[in-house]
Order: C-alpha cells, then sequence, then structure tokens
C-alpha cells in the first residue's frame, strides 16, 4: 500500500519503474524467444556436423546438451549486465527530467511565499526549457507587479503626507493661540483639504482606469465638436491668465468612433496642463488633421517644455518633473497616466515631444479613425 501511494505521487518513481518493466518485458521476451528457437536452430546444426563427424548419436546428443547449457549461461549472464546497465540509464534519465521539475516545484513555493526574485537554471531548448523560461518570465513579471503595488503605496502615502501634516500644524497652532483663529487660516485648511479630495478622487480614477474599468461608450463623433467644447471650457482661464489658445482644424475632418465625455477629459487634462506650464503673454496651440487613417491632435505650448531625461517617464503614475513646482500647483503626476488609458482604452496612443526646457512641448494624441 505504501509503495502504491509513494508511486503516485512521485514522478521519479513511475519513470523509474516504467524504464524497469520495458527493460524486464525484453528480457523475458528475448529468453522466450531463445527457448523456443533454440532447439531447431541448435539440431539444425548438429546434423550438419553429423554429417561432417560421422553418425555418432551419442556426440549429438553430448553436443545438443553442451550448446544448449552454454547459451542459458550466456543469457544469464548478457541479462544481468544488461539489467544493471538498464537500471544505471534509466536512473540518469529519471534525474535529467525529474530534476528540473522539483527546481520548478520549489522555485513555485518561494514564488508563492512572495520571493519573487526567484528564477531557476534553463536546462535546455526542448519543452523543458521552454517550460523554464516561460516560469522565469512569470516571475518576472509577478516581480514587477509587486515593485508596482509598492511604489504605489509609497507614492500615495508620501502624497497624503504633505497636506494632512500642513492642516496639522495649522490646527495645532490655532489651538496653541500661534496661529489667529480667522478665516484666512481656516481658508488655508480648507485649500488642503481641497487638494486631499482632489488627490483621492485621481486615485480612484487612476485605478479604475489601471483596471480597464472606466467604461469607453464609444459612438460616432466630430473632432471638431469635442475640441471646440474641450476649449471652450477653458477659455476663461487662458484669458486670465493671458495665454492664447489658437486652434487650427483641417476643415472636413471624418467623424471619429469614441467616447465624447473621456475624450474631452484628455483634451482638458492637455490643455489644462499646457495652461499650466506656460508663462501669461506666451501662446499655445491645438491642431488637428488626418494622416492616412488616423486623426491627429497636437497640443503645442511656449512654456517651460521638457527635459529629454523626463521625456519616456512623463507617462507614468504620479511623476512630476519638477516635484516642488507641481505641488503648488495642485498637481499629482496622475493626469496623464489616465490620459494615456483613455486615449489607449480608444485604441490610439499619446506621446510628447520637447526640444528642451523653456522651449515648449507638443503633446500628440492619435486616433483611428
Ligand atoms: P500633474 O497633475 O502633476 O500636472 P500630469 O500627469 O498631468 O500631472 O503631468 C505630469 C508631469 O508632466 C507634470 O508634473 C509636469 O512636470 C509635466 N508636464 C505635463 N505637461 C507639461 C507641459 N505642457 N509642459 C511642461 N511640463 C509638463
Amino acid at each position: 500500500m505504501k509503495i502504491l501511494s509513494s508511486l503516485r505521487e512521485h514522478l521519479g518513481l513511475k519513470l523509474f519503474l516504467s524504464y524497469l518493466v520495458i527493460v524486464l518485458v525484453g528480457g523475458v521476451v528475448l529468453a522466450g524467444t531463445a527457448e523456443f528457437h533454440a532447439p531447431t536452430v541448435l539440431q539444425r546444426h548438429i546434423e550438419r556436423m553429423q554429417a561432417v563427424l560421422g553418425d555418432d548419436p551419442g556426440l549429438a546428443a553430448d553436443l545438443f546438451e553442451n550448446f544448449n547449457a552454454a547459451i542459458g549461461e550466456i543469457l544469464v549472464i548478457a541479462s544481468i549486465f544488461s539489467l544493471v546497465a538498464a537500471i544505471a540509464t534509466s536512473i540518469f534519465v529519471t534525474r535529467r527530467i525529474v530534476g528540473p521539475i522539483q527546481i520548478m516545484m520549489h522555485a513555485s513555493y518561494k514564488i508563492a511565499a512572495g520571493k519573487y526574485h526567484e528564477r531557476i537554471p534553463v536546462p535546455g531548448n526542448d519543452e523543458l526549457g521552454a517550460l523554464a523560461r516561460s516560469f522565469n518570465r512569470m516571475a518576472e513579471e509577478l516581480e514587477q507587479i509587486e515593485q508596482r503595488r509598492l511604489d504605489l503605496i509609497g507614492n500615495v502615502a508620501h502624497e497624503l503626507r504633505t497636506p494632512l501634516s500642513s492642516i496639522r500644524v495649522t490646527l495645532e497652532g490655532v489651538i496653541d493661540g500661534v496661529l489667529p483663529a480667522e478665516t484666512e487660516t481656516f481658508q488655508g485648511i480648507q485649500r488642503e483639504v481641497s487638494r486631499l479630495q482632489r488627490l483621492v478622487h485621481d486615485l480612484e480614477e487612476l485605478s479604475r482606469a489601471e483596471a480597464g474599468q472606466i467604461p469607453i461608450r464609444k459612438q460616432s463623433v466630430s473632432p471638431a465638436d469635442v475640441i471646440r467644447q474641450a476649449v471652450s471650457r477653458l477659455e476663461m482661464q487662458y484669458e486670465d491668465k493671458d495665454v492664447a489658445l489658437q486652434i487650427e482644424i483641417e476643415p472636413e475632418l471624418p467623424p471619429v468612433q469614441a467616447d465624447p465625455e473621456r475624450l474631452t477629459q484628455v483634451l482638458l487634462n492637455l490643455l489644462g496642463n499646457a495652461l499650466q506650464y506656460t508663462p501669461g503673454g506666451r501662446e499655445v496651440n491645438l491642431l488637428a488633421w488626418q494622416a492616412d487613417h488616423e486623426l491627429v491632435i497636437e497640443i503645442r505650448d511656449e512654456g517651460i517644455g521638457i527635459a529629454a531625461e523626463h521625456l519616456p517617464h512623463l507617462f507614468e503614475r504620479f511623476y512630476r518633473v519638477d516635484k516642488s513646482r507641481s505641488r503648488t500647483g495642485g498637481g499629482s503626476g496622475i493626469g496623464l497616466t489616465i490620459s494615456r488609458h483613455l486615449v489607449e482604452a480608444h485604441g490610439g496612443r499619446i506621446s510628447v515631444a520637447s526640444p528642451g526646457l523653456d522651449q515648449g512641448s507638443t503633446f500628440t494624441i492619435r486616433l483611428p479613425i
């Protein structure tokens, strides 16, 4: 019973026994065939020898017996040697197959326990090698997901700390009588609370975007209408800061399949950023045209620009070029990440280019037509 259950649980034992069964069956067939054919073959040989040596029945019987015994002996010796060789070979082959599987098994236990850096050696180019490679890929993916999770927690904690400590310090000041309990003090607290609320809203939006849970209700929309609507919502703010907003839309642009609300959200984010990072007296240009089967919307500003080393990271969550400046402006570095998710959910792409600091930036959206 114990042997049966251990046979069921160990692949190595199963493989080894299956090799052994093959060897034994081969041996039995060999011995049986020799036993069956040997008398006929020997009889034929003895008859031939009798033709040469003369007809002596005693000699013939003697020869037959001796030959038979010799064949039996040879078979026994050969069987013992071949069995030993077969056992040695099957142990070697079993180890070659079971070894990598055991390594993989132990690595998977470690990964399940949270040790995501675990990797296994690739044993070759066969199926086991392919399995090991895909195992390592899976481990790498899991490690990256875990890293992103840790980063997210760290970033959220960091973002919450500043407004919360500012509120605490102000309240302590009021309680201790260091700060006057007047409207201006409370307005400061209100500003920080609003910032926290905005952050929580952005975080909710980000988590929904990253989980692909923001519903995209696509319909046939006119790009010009969506652009004009987004622009009209920011016109006042552009005027207030004295930044000129120039729009150039190619006439008769074909409609695109998009969610107008989400597209507006992306445009508001880009136009809002352009306004925030462009000093008064300068210009922001919005251009839209058709290129092949794509609608291209470009927002060019004459603002502070972006240094080359920051460009590849701009769409990463919580990424801000100048953390102190963005914080005073209320930015948390989430807007562009959400925009990227929204554009990609439409089957499009979003990119950024900038010649360098203080030379403006250009954000480009491409949507399939
Ligand atoms: P935020 O809410 O901080 O603006 P975003 O995700 O919208 O977050 O932008 C990320 C960062 O990219 C900003 O903090 C800013 O450093 C940089 N950035 C975005 N748009 C521009 C722009 N038009 N000009 C210069 N820098 C920009």
